[in-house]
C-alpha cells in the first residue's frame, strides 16, 4: 500500500479536531471560534505547514530559533508566534517577526524583549509561562510568583501581556492532568481580577495533542497542536 502524504494526514486529522474543538468548546458553553487553533510547526516542512494555511489554520508557532528563521521567508501569510524557550541572546531574531511569544518565563528575557521592541519601535505581544507542575526540569514562573512577577513585567516599555502559557507535567491519569488545567485557568482568573496596568489576561494557551480537550474542558482559549495535525514527528534532534 502506498504511504499517506503528509497532506493526507493533515487534512483528515484537520478535519476530526475541528470536531472535537466543537464539541469540547459547546460542553461548556463557547464556540467553536471562541478556541484558537494553533499549529505547532516543529520539524514540518514548509509545503505542508502551506498547505495547512490554504486549509484554514492561521495561526503557527515554532519553537526553535534557528528553524523558525529557516523557514520563515517560506511561510504563506498567517499569524506567526514563538512557543519555545527562549534564550535572551536570541531576541533580537525573533522579536521582529513573531506577533506573540508564548513563553516569557523570566523577567530577564522580558527585559530584553522589551529593549529590542522599544529600538524597534513595536509592542511586542507576551504570555507568561507558568510552570503549573512546579517542576525542576521546565522552566516558567511558579503560580505562587506569577502575579508579582507580572506586576514588573507590565512595568517594562515596548511589551503588553496578554496571558499565560503553561505546558502541565505528562499526567498518568486524567483527573491530574484537568487539575492542572483548572488550576491555570483559576490562576488565570484570579490575576485578571487585579487589573494591572498594561495587562491584560486575554489569552490562556493550554493544551497539546494528547489533552486538548480537556484544556478546553477548562479554560484553554489557545490550543497548540503538532502530533494530531502533522502525525508524527522524526526525533532527530529533539
Ligand atoms: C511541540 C510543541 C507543542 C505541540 O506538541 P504535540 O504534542 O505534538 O501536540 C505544543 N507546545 C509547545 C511549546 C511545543 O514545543
Amino acid at each position: 500500500m502506498k504511504e499517506k502524504s503528509s497532506v493526507d494526514i493533515f487534512d483528515e486529522n484537520y478535519s476530526k479536531i475541528k470536531k472535537n474543538i466543537k464539541t469540547a468548546a459547546e460542553s461548556i458553553g463557547k464556540k467553536y471560534e471562541d478556541i484558537t487553533l494553533l499549529a505547532a510547526t516543529k520539524t514540518v516542512d514548509v509545503d505542508t505547514i502551506n498547505h495547512a494555511i490554504k486549509s484554514g489554520i492561521e495561526y503557527i508557532g515554532e519553537n526553535r530559533v534557528q528553524e523558525f528563521l529557516s523557514k520563515r521567508e517560506g511561510y504563506a501569510p498567517c499569524h506567526k508566534h514563538f512557543i519555545g524557550h527562549l534564550q535572551t541572546n536570541k531576541v533580537k531574531d525573533i522579536v521582529p517577526y513573531v506577533e506573540l511569544i508564548h513563553s516569557v518565563d523570566s523577567l530577564h528575557l522580558a527585559k530584553e524583549i522589551s529593549k529590542v521592541s522599544l529600538k524597534l519601535g513595536k509592542i511586542t505581544d507576551i504570555l507568561l509561562e507558568v510552570n503549573i507542575g512546579r517542576e525542576e526540569s521546565k522552566s516558567g514562573f511558579t503560580p505562587e510568583e506569577a502575579e508579582e512577577k507580572l506586576v514588573e513585567i507590565s512595568k517594562l516599555e515596548g511589551i503588553r501581556v496578554r496571558g499565560l502559557m503553561a505546558i502541565p507535567p505528562i499526567c498518568e491519569n486524567e483527573s491530574d492532568n484537568i487539575r492542572y488545567f483548572a488550576e491555570m485557568k483559576k490562576l488565570f482568573v484570579d490575576i485578571g481580577a487585579q487589573k494591572i496596568d498594561n495587562s491584560s489576561m486575554e489569552i490562556l494557551s493550554m493544551g497539546m495533542s494528547d489533552d486538548y480537550v480537556a484544556a478546553i474542558k477548562n479554560g484553554a482559549t489557545m490550543i497548540r497542536l503538532g502530533t494530531a495535525l502533522f502525525g508524527r514527528r522524526n526525533y532527530t534532534n529533539n
